[in-house]
């Protein structure tokens, strides 16, 4: 089969697309036959390399994929050969304090599939039975494989950790990512006021298709500043901050009295000044989040498979290609999600 890898951590030149041999699941795994995969900024980060990562190389990329099962081994009881079904990347170890006490997201020893471990960007993938959730029949392979990790990071920000309720007020920096344009529309579902910031009239247009109730473009307005004016110098209730260092002292500033900001990610870097003047003086939180429990994943899927939320596709390529995928993602070229396809499925 075909799978996408990388030899070793470095610029998208890394990435290629080779020939290696059909895994085979062992006997609590399933074999998907990969119809489509998705990008995340995971994959970037992993790519280039983190502290403390030693990958076994060469390595398979890629946390989001959806498909057909193919093969179950003999442990395997929610799924047969046939089902359509989608993957859930966060791998728990089940016995550790935190996993007892059912929040896996916390567990000492997760494991991220294409981060920590091989990930699902091949023609076949083997998983965990506990890393699938169903797929209805209704819905195409390019919005199963792009919802998974953005959906659920987001959901698991503003509902779980960030205790989002109707009548108030969100401010989503970054509308035009996987994780960003996920947080607009559950944002608005839960009936809060949405404000958004984006950097062309394209994605703001596409920010408000999403449901932002107010645009903002940070590149000629300083988004603190029009957030105050936008609500009466009152600020928001929550800011969903995945951007990292070049925003976080503006979002600190957009917060109400009493604030929270949430994040989930650092893009362009993870060491901004804390504000501690702001955060003690205002009364601010700052809550972080990362991933979601099966149960928050299985949360909002329902909403997608019911077409309540819907993943944009800013570019499906081969997934030969995934390299130029990575550059979309660096570039903040587009908005949504970048989809890869197998080649021999296109
Ligand atoms: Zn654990």
């Amino acid at each position: 089969m075909m799978a996408v890898q990388f030899d070793g951590h470095g610029d998208h030149d890394v990435i290629s697309y080779n020939e290696t041999p059909v895994p085979t699941p062992g006997p609590d795994e399933v074999r998907v036959d990969v119809k489509a995969g998705a990008l995340n900024h995971l994959d970037v980060w992993t790519r280039r390399g983190l502290p403390g990562l030693d990958l076994e190389m060469p390595h398979t990329p890629g946390s989001d994929a959806a498909g057909i099962v193919d093969r179950v081994g003999e442990n395997v009881s929610r799924f047969e050969p046939g089902d359509r079904v989608t993957v859930t990347s966060g791998v728990s170890c089940g016995t550790c304090e935190f996993c007892r006490a059912g929040d896996p997201t916390l567990c000492v020893r997760y494991q991220i599939l294409g981060e920590h471990l091989p990930g699902v960007h091949a023609e076949y993938a083997v998983v965990a039975e506990d890393n699938l959730v169903a797929v209805p029949d209704d819905v195409d392979w390019e919005t199963a494989a792009a919802v998974p990790l953005v959906f659920g990071t987001a959901w698991r920000m503003l509902v779980d950790r960030g205790d989002l309720s109707a009548g108030e007020s969100v401010l989503v920096v970054g509308a035009s990512g996987g994780v960003g344009h996920a947080a607009v529309q559950i944002a608005a579902h839960a009936g809060a006021t949405v404000y958004a910031t984006a950097s062309t009239a394209e994605k703001r247009r596409h920010a408000e298709d999403c449901g932002a109730d107010h645009v903002i473009d940070y590149t000629t307005d300083d988004f603190a500043d029009e957030i105050r004016s936008r609500t009466g110098r009152r600020g928001v209730d929550m800011v969903v901050d995945h951007v990292g260092e070049a925003t976080y002292p503006d979002s600190l500033k957009s917060l109400a009295k009493g604030g929270r900001i949430v994040t989930c990610g650092a893009t362009t870097g993870p060491n901004p000044g804390a504000g501690l003047h702001r955060i003690f003086g205002n009364q601010l939180s700052v809550i972080g989040s990362t991933m979601a429990t099966p149960g928050q994943f299985d949360d909002v899927l329902s909403l997608v498979w019911d077409g309540t939320f819907s993943p944009r596709i800013r570019e499906t390529l081969p997934m030969s290609e995934t390299a130029r995928g990575h550059e979309l993602l660096e570039n903040r070229e587009g908005f949504g999600k970048v989809v890869v396809i197998p080649d021999s499925e296109r």
